[in-house]
């Protein structure tokens, strides 16, 4: 028996398969489908013509095709028309690629020129056999994403059949003429087929009114399926934590400082929203060392003085260590029991941690991931606190919800988030800011060092650690292999031993047991060590005050958002603080733009945007993209303006057009998962 194909035309098995790859499995899909590039194959260039670096389409008759050696294995074909003679070739190719250019046959060659050794030629350009009597395309050819295995002209049929039909635009007339968009339709069907007096580069900078209508479209959708989860959310029960002012004013007492005025709107939001009787889904942002823990600490003090359970997850043994041993003296003197599961525990003494936790003996619960996976164990979780949320997979997030009541979740983020993704990928949270740092310390300075002279920088940090201070010293980062990293660790350390005899010298890196990694840390803490060298596990989270040197190995390697993060390790007390980048020539164009960003710039919203600017938003969601679709034709940057009007008219839509909302959902989202995935 034949399956029924998804699409309303015939299509194989195999092509379905394929086609369900990219995420192609029903007409509405293949419809919004929209090209990469144009080529432009109405027209053919004698070779006479061509000139090195221009994109031609030229058609020529074999006269030579041959296998070569030099110095790797190519095919290499000659092919001449009336005027000239041009050379083609091939790296990867199959034998029925050499039986295919038999001399005397005529083909069409479409592809970059260059002037090779031996004359023009073109590298692996597009071919199809024909001759004059072939007709020439009369408008622009369009180049689709793909897969492998998937030719362009099989897929190009595939969307022309699903293009058939007609479109029905999901947007009434007059909300079109309001926004000053073009009709659906007639948008969608341009780019596909861009008429020949289309101007290309309009296209190609996608600033032509065709992709803006797709880009609003897009947007709108994002909207309105974030929006709508964030709706459901709130429809649903949960029980109400509400200020009882107990433990949380204790807390706040016995503090050693007051909380910053940011610190303190933050915390009245999270307070507030933990009274609710819907999961509270809250995202806490603020730069590195802006005091987002105490924060934490008080939403969980919430929680328990309402006699529920609080987890505190950080995605590092390290991190939920530090939390542990920070958080748990001041809080056990308030009578809070606290737990704490970790990879490096005995097994008879984590046995009895989740005991305790399963008993409702355990108030609050601090671990890594393990937390998650086993949260069904709390008896009453009332709010699940999520520590630098962006190392998390989004499964994990799933799983803490899918047993019992729906605890509140706060998520903590030291990734500043820009606005414009704040406002686009995480519109199903509710966000907090804590936008200043606590008063009292001096900014960090960064110096970018030439590896060249790291002898001045051993020098200094001799002189920093012999004065009291200590030093992190940060290994190159080898992402290829986790072996060679290990490597490069072990002989930083070694050298380090050897040039800095007179400092005790400590190092962490990934491979060491969890316990091991502990009590390395302890010791930092404790200033029994007084240079640190580190692999970038010290990344997230980690707090020593005493730490006021960073020298960081290598920074041209690394991202933006990991250099702000491990800067952020010191200034974290009142003394000066200093971060030597050193990097070694020469630096590649994008590594110079990031290290200017780092030298230039502290404040982390400003560092997150232009790191925005330099890779796009993939990247920067961490794990959050991989359960939510990327916006394939809206630019966060360059689309601000349309993404404020979807953002208005998703609200608009919600409150009083509900069959719009639908119809516009169910266009761009289909059957594809919901979009809520926390
Ligand atoms: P992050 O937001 O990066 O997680 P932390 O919560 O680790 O920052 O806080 C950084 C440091 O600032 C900690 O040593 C913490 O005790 C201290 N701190 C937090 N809030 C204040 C405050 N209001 N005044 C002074 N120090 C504070
Ligand atoms: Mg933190």
């Amino acid at each position: 028996m034949k399956a029924a194909s998804p699409f309303s035309f015939p299509v194989s098995p195999a092509l379905t398969t394929k086609l369900a790859k990219l995420g192609l499995t029903r007409d509405a899909d293949l419809v919004l489908h929209l090209p990469l590039r144009w080529e432009d194959e109405t027209h053919l260039t004698p070779i006479r013509d061509l000139l090195p670096g221009q994109t031609a389409q030229v058609q020529a008759v074999v006269t030579d095709a041959s296998v070569a050696y030099r110095p790797r294995r190519m095919l290499t074909v000659t092919v001449e028309d009336a005027g000239g003679v041009l050379g083609i070739r091939f790296l990867n190719f199959y034998p029925s690629h050499l039986k295919l250019f038999q001399p005397g046959e005529s083909f069409r060659f479409n592809g970059e020129v260059r002037g090779g050794f031996l004359g023009l030629e073109m590298v692996h350009p597009r071919f199809a056999k024909a001759d004059d009597a072939t007709p020439l395309p009369a408008q622009l050819t369009p180049v689709y994403p793909t897969t492998a295995g998937l030719g362009q002209a099989t897929l190009r049929r595939a969307v022309e059949r699903a293009l058939a039909a007609p479109i029905s635009d999901t947007l009434p007339a007059d909300w079109l003429a309001e926004f000053g968009l073009p009709e659906l339709e007639a948008s969608i069907r341009l780019l596909h087929q861009p008429p020949l007096d289309c101007p290309l580069a309009e296209l190609e900078s996608r600033s032509h009114p065709a992709w803006q209508r797709l880009a609003f479209d897009e947007l709108l959708a994002q909207q309105l399926s974030l929006a709508t989860a964030r709706r459901q959310r709130k429809s649903r029960p949960t029980l109400p934590l509400p200020p009882r002012q107990q433990l949380t004013a204790a807390f706040t007492h016995a503090l050693p400082f007051e909380l910053t005025a940011a610190q303190a709107h933050a915390w009245q939001e999270i307070s507030a929203d933990l009274a609710q009787p819907h999961p509270m889904r809250r995202l806490l942002q603020g730069d590195v060392g802006s005091g987002k823990t105490v924060v934490a600490a008080l939403a969980c003090l919430q929680a328990i003085e309402n006699g529920f359970q609080a987890a505190f997850m950080a995605p590092t043994e390290i991190l939920a260590e530090q939390h542990y041993r920070k958080l748990a003296p001041l809080l056990s003197e308030l009578g809070v029991r606290c737990a704490w599961i970790s990879g490096s525990q005995r097994k008879a003494e984590r046995t009895a941690a989740w005991q305790a936790i399963a008993a409702g003996e355990a108030d609050l619960a601090f671990g890594t991931h393990a937390l998650f996976q086993e949260a069904g164990s709390f008896v009453r979780l009332g709010l699940a606190v999520v520590d630098e949320q962006h190392r998390f997979g989004v499964g994990q997030r799933l799983a803490l919800m899918q047993k019992g009541i729906e605890p509140h979740q706060l998520m903590m983020s030291a990734t500043p988030i820009p606005r414009t993704l704040a406002m686009s990928f995480f519109a199903d949270l509710d966000v907090s800011v804590i936008d200043e740092l606590p008063p009292g310390r001096t900014p960090i300075v960064t110096k970018l060092v030439n590896a060249a002279r790291r002898d001045d920088v051993l020098a200094r940090v001799r002189e920093a650690c012999l004065a009291g201070g200590q030093t992190y010293w940060v290994c190159p980062l080898i992402e290829e292999s986790e072996k060679l990293q290990l490597q490069t660790a072990q002989d930083t350390y070694a050298a380090l031993v050897e040039q800095l005899s007179e400092l005790r010298i400590g190092l962490v890196h990934g491979r060491l047991k969890p316990n091991e990694k502990l009590a390395v840390m302890a010791a930092f803490q404790a200033h029994e060590i007084d240079l640190l060298v580190a692999t970038t596990v010290i990344e997230v989270g980690v707090d020593v005050p005493n730490a006021a040197l960073m020298v960081i190995e290598h920074a041209e390697r690394m991202g933006l958002a990991q250099l702000h993060q491990l800067r952020g390790r010191v200034g974290r007390g009142s003394r000066e603080s200093v971060c030597v980048l050193l990097y070694q020539t020469p630096v590649s164009e994008l590594a110079r733009a990031r290290l200017k960003v780092i030298f230039e710039l502290t404040d982390g919203f400003e560092i997150a945007r232009q790191d925005l600017l330099l890779r796009g938003p993939g990247e920067l969601l961490g794990h959050r993209q991989s359960g939510l679709p990327m916006l394939r034709f809206a630019d966060l940057e360059r689309d601000v303006a349309l993404l404020e009007a979807a953002r208005n008219l998703a609200q608009r839509c919600l409150a009083h057009h509900p069959d719009i909302t639908a119809r516009h959902l169910e266009r761009w989202i289909g059957s594809r998962q919901s979009l809520s995935t926390i």
